[in-house]
């Protein structure tokens, strides 16, 4: 989607702190972290939202978990522990029409969410 910034961050021509890229999928940190670790994951395929995935996504959906599990470890916050959230819809909280999953932690984070 030429109008979609995360579609922009994967082609490139919006800059990024990348810390990991497959063929299908690239982690960055988000421009206004919330938590001293905030990266989001996000798959090179244009999803909209969550409601979006579909049955030939599945495959995908399962390797991104595999690789959050790797950023856990290399961000330093797979003992500590950390959070993973996708904000859906405009309840939910999504900013960004573009399938996310944030991997939040470095510091105890509070819970029920605001
Ligand atoms: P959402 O609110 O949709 O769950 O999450 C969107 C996230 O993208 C927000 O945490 C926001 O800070 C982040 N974000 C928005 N624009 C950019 C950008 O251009 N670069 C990066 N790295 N993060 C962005
Ligand atoms: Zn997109």
């Amino acid at each position: 989607m030429s109008d979609c910034i995360f579609c922009g961050i994967v082609a490139g021509s919006i800059p990024s702190k990348q810390v990991y890229e497959d063929e299908e999928m690239i982690a960055f940190h988000d421009l206004y972290p919330a938590a001293p670790v905030h990266v989001l994951i996000i798959p090179k395929k244009h999803i909209p939202s969550m409601l979006a995935v579909t049955e030939e996504d599945y495959v995908l959906m399962g390797r991104m978990t595999k690789v959050i599990q790797s950023l856990a470890q290399e961000l330093g916050i797979a003992e500590s522990g950390f959070r993973v959230v996708n904000n859906c819809g405009e309840e939910g909280g999504q900013t960004v029409g573009h399938l996310h999953y944030h991997i939040l932690g470095g510091r105890s984070l509070g819970w029920p969410p605001g």
